[in-house]
């Protein structure tokens, strides 16, 4: 293994790591940073038969803080995907956004990294019994860790963790203390008890390993990102590029920290030379980063009660986290961001409903941050983003979905329920009765990605059906509309043959056609004399990647409902 110093972060004394230190000999400060040989790690040869590891987190083992592999516990975290998100993308108008699909973890999330290193450190200082606080997630990562390594794990929760999240817990026989009272009071409760019966507590962010942990998502993700659009810096060992973006909730902070330092170790290594922007996005109800950082405040203002019903983002005191991520924020002239619980919850709709990704909603809140900041245009046309995609949904409770989101029907024979329906129907009778708003819409356009978005946004609407029909070009199209009579047309301007101003022509000289609402989705700029060509029978103008899924079902339901 290469040789690693410890680093103190306040006063730079450095010694070379043979156990983790309480505190700094010098100047008794409790944050360390893991520095390696960066210039020997520069060898190619070395990169060269890295690539050769297996594709998970441990492949960049010369950059974790273990000394002896026979410690390393491990069941395949990290090497997760770099997931494409071809949909949203249409639908944003930009042109490169990813999820680093940290769902794929053995428990689900990206805490998976830090239990993998922290419990393999754990068990090379023979550390046999040890105390974690939590908001979920990573009780249940370490304790499946901890399982593993023989650890016995004792894990403090704040009794607003879902029942089902504590039970997962209390499943790998971990000895699980609900705490009465807000997340940063349960670290309390746990810090104390570990000092009274002399316990190992595991330090969160304050934990080198723990951060060393994150770095490896920044490695996965330049490596991931390399070979799609080809190495930053000619003929490198490993074809390596950083993404424009790399986006974030926080809650205790640990993620970006960690992430960031990955990035600065490539470039130091030569693989990378710009490093990323930092988005950061924490919950409204719960921001003590984000609001201290817009205020330009160098120590935080704590949040005594946080109002979030994000559990796991519910970290009101961020302490130590503060100060590297402005750090890390300001150097890489990122962004800090704020979105309500609604805005994260809407988000998850619209990546399950648009790219079939079901997150957390600590995930949500990401996305509904890179959601505002396209909006915004901080975000550019051809910026490649990363965001980080963790898992483990809150079992889906009434409050994220609303009403309605389940209709039921009896099977033939099915045993008659307590409070049978007034007017007893048939299957065929209940199914048709499911049936009973559609409405059909055809959709003229000569992108077949633009008409792939449309569909699918359509046909992620709940409560209402929609028969669809396609044509790539305005011929095929105006036969498609005398043929089918459809209630609506979504038209494109600009398709080969006859385009859009001429099929709408041809629509107004038919008795039968005249009267169809048209909505026109456009990626051209319209000049005025074409916009008062369009009067009329065009309801709506809808500039493409300029709209949001939500905005175009209400403008379809409403132009439908008035015809
Ligand atoms: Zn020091």
């Amino acid at each position: 293994m290469s040789k690693i110093d410890l680093e103190c972060a306040s006063c730079g004394h450095r010694a070379p790591y043979t156990q983790p230190l309480a505190a700094c000999p010098q100047c008794s400060h409790e944050w360390f940073e893991a520095r390696y040989p960066y210039t020997e790690l520069r060898d190619a040869e070395r990169w060269l038969a890295w690539r050769k590891r297996p594709f998970n987190m441990w492949r960049y083992r010369d950059l974790m803080p273990l000394r002896d592999d026979a410690n390393i516990v491990s069941m395949g975290e990290g090497g997760t995907p770099l997931v494409r998100l071809d949909n949203l993308a249409l639908m944003m108008g930009r042109r490169h956004l990813f999820a680093k699909d940290e769902r794929q973890g053995p428990t689900g999330s990206f805490k998976d990294r830090q239990a993998s290193l922290a419990v393999s450190v754990m068990k090379e200082n023979g550390v046999n019994e040890v105390v974690v606080a939590s908001t979920g997630n990573v009780a249940i990562s370490y304790s499946a860790y901890c399982a593993r390594a023989g650890i016995k794990l004792w894990a403090f929760m704040n009794s607003t963790v879902a029942g089902e999240k504590m039970r997962e817990v209390a499943l790998y026989g971990t000895e699980v203390i609900k705490v009465t009272g807000t997340y940063d009071q349960a670290k309390e409760v746990a810090a104390t008890f570990a000092e009274r019966k002399g316990l190992h507590l595991d330090k969160g962010i304050r934990s080198f390993a723990a951060r060393e942990s994150m770095k490896t998502l920044a490695f996965e993700m330049c490596e991931q990102l390399g070979a799609i659009y080809g190495p930053e810096v000619p003929h490198s060992p490993i074809p390596m590029r950083a993404p424009h973006w790399y986006f974030q909730s926080i809650s205790g902070g640990l993620g970006p920290v960690g992430v960031w330092k990955g990035f600065e170790e490539l470039r130091e290594m030569g693989l990378i030379q710009k490093l990323p922007r930092l988005a950061c996005i924490q919950a409204e109800g719960c921001a003590p980063i984000v609001n201290s950082f817009r205020a330009g405040l160098e120590k935080p203002q704590d949040i005594l009660t946080p109002q979030t019903r994000i559990i796991t983002l519910a970290t009101g005191k961020p302490g130590a986290a503060y100060a590297p991520l402005r750090r890390a924020v300001l150097a890489s002239n990122g962004v800090m961001e704020i979105t309500t619980d609604e805005e994260g919850f809407r988000a998850m709709h619209v990546m399950a409903k648009m790219d079939g990704i079901s997150m957390e909603p600590a995930t949500g809140v990401t996305f509904a941050g890179l959601f505002k900041l396209i909006a915004a245009q901080v975000i550019k046309l051809d910026d490649v983003v990363v965001v980080n995609c963790s898992g483990h949904t809150l079992p889906v409770t009434e409050d994220l979905l609303g009403e309605g989101w389940a209709r039921s029907v009896a099977a033939e024979g099915a045993p008659a329920t307590a409070a049978p329906a007034p007017q007893q129907e048939g299957l065929l009778a209940a199914l048709e009765r499911l049936d009973a708003r559609v409405k059909s819409v055809a959709i003229l356009d000569d992108d077949p990605n633009a008409v792939r978005l449309l569909k699918r946004i359509l046909q992620a609407r709940r409560g209402a059906q929609y028969i669809l029909y396609e044509a790539n070009n305005g011929r095929e199209g105006l036969d498609l509309i005398r043929r089918e009579l459809p209630d609506m047309v979504l038209l494109d301007l600009m398709m080969p043959d006859i385009d859009g101003f001429g099929v709408l022509a041809a629509m107004k000289q038919d008795d039968r056609l005249k009267n169809i609402p048209v909505i026109v989705v456009s990626a051209k700029e319209l000049t005025p004399v074409e916009q008062r060509r369009l009067a009329g029978q065009v309801r709506l103008l809808l500039q493409k990647g300029a709209f949001t899924d939500q905005d175009l079902v209400d403008d379809i339901q409403a132009i439908l409902d008035q015809h």
